[in-house]
């Protein structure tokens, strides 16, 4: 990418990436919470131009406008100008060169968050075992095809580590040699990479490469789409070790084709949340949908907003522990789920835990707990078995 100091003036507030391609509504999620335009795409790139100039001084304020973009790429996709896939880039930019001219000066939540990686592995203060949910699934050895890469939220969250169970319980269905890491694990780094710590960064990704190599892994499918894409595009900016990387949606896809899961009718009707790192960062928009369609009876009900111009749950960039969108009607979860709710679907499938821990609190908050279920898609594939 070429200095975005020297790029990123060209955003002339024009506004497009506002909205999804019908106008229907607001598509930022950090400008649908609070609807100020300096939370907005181009507000929030005016002030860091402003910044950079020294039109305007570091304010705590600036900084939470800084870092409460999700990084969610929805602008990137409305943006009609030619720079538009580079805006996360420079936003991420400016967050790195936040840390290092404001000496650190970023959100106290921000800073809890990159610490507690770095003391604890995890960014959400645990200090127990990264297998304690793992309940009979075996460690990763030589020879086994995949390594089941299960992430900070499968390792510790409730939600998390019941769909790293659904996940594993599907590939062990199929036949499928796998392992898992345990305490060897890392965090992937994603949120880390995004939040501007490229340092840290840096030294999660070679921890996780250099165990990799220490057992010869080959393929790794991972439970979180956030560690799909720090693993596919970012970590080969680190190291050019080679493997193979699928999120776990890819793996049952190929499964199901082959015969190998055969889930039985089930008439449920599901609506289905593309999470930002599997769609919009990663194109994958196709395969989760065909999981769900192969079980029979199954009906199949899109929201209005979908694929590229599906919205954000609010959980990235690290949001779902530092919560800087805070809690409101207008909160992305909350009108994700209503948006849920209207399509008239019993089941509300994701594929991330960052999804889900968001959207399990939304559905919990807005008194839709009886009416609509969150569910991972693993688990609806699990339960139609
Ligand atoms: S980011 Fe692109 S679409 Fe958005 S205001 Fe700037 S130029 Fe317009
Ligand atoms: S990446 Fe998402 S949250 Fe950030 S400015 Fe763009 S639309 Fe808003």
């Amino acid at each position: 990418m070429t200095d975005y100091t020297k790029q990123i003036h060209r955003c002339f507030r024009c506004g497009y990436c506002k909205f999804p391609s019908d106008y229907s509504d607001f598509n930022c999620p950090s400008y649908a919470r609070f609807r100020f335009d300096t939370y907005s795409t181009s507000g929030r790139l005016w002030l860091i131009y402003a910044w950079l100039k020294g039109e305007i001084e570091w304010s705590e304020h600036l900084a939470e406008i800084l870092y409460s973009c999700t990084t969610c790429k929805n602008c990137v996709e409305q943006c009609p100008m030619k720079f538009s896939s580079d805006i996360v880039d420079w936003i991420v930019a400016a967050r790195s060169d936040m840390m290092e001219k404001e000496k650190g000066r970023i959100p106290p939540r921000v800073t809890s968050f990159l610490e507690d990686v770095y003391r604890l592995g995890n960014p959400l203060k645990e200090r127990g075992k990264r297998d304690a949910w793992a309940n009979g699934i075996k460690r990763y050895q030589p020879g086994d095809e995949y390594l089941f890469y299960v992430g900070c939220l499968g390792s510790y969250d409730e939600f998390g580590r019941r769909m790293a169970r659904s996940v594993a319980r599907l590939l062990s269905e199929a036949g499928i040699s796998f392992g898992i890491l345990g305490n060897d694990e890392n965090c992937c780094g994603n949120e880390v990479y995004l939040l501007g710590e490229k340092e840290l960064f840096q030294v999660l990704a070679e921890r996780n490469i250099q165990k990799f190599k220490e057992l010869g892994v080959k393929k790794v499918v991972t439970l979180s789409p956030h560690a799909y894409n720090a693993m596919k595009n970012n970590y080969p900016l680190v190291s050019n070790a080679y493997f193979e990387v699928s999120h776990y949606t890819q793996l049952l896809c190929g499964l199901l084709r082959e015969n190998k899961i055969r889930p039985s009718r089930n008439k449920i009707k599901v609506t289905y949340h593309d999470p930002c790192f599997l769609g919009r960062y990663n194109k994958i928009y196709g395969e989760p949908r065909e999981v769900l369609q192969s079980i029979p009876g199954i009906e199949l009900l899109e929201m209005e907003r979908n694929r590229e111009n599906s919205f954000c749950c609010g959980g990235g960039s690290g949001n779902f522990v530092t919560d800087l969108l805070g809690g409101s009607e207008e909160s992305p979860s909350r009108i994700r789920v209503r948006e849920a709710y209207e399509t008239g679907a019993d089941i509300l499938a994701v594929a991330c835990p960052s999804c889900m821990t968001m959207l399990q609190d939304a559905v919990k908050v807005e008194n839709l707990e009886s009416k609509l279920a969150v569910k991972d898609i693993s688990q609806v594939v699990a339960e139609s078995l």
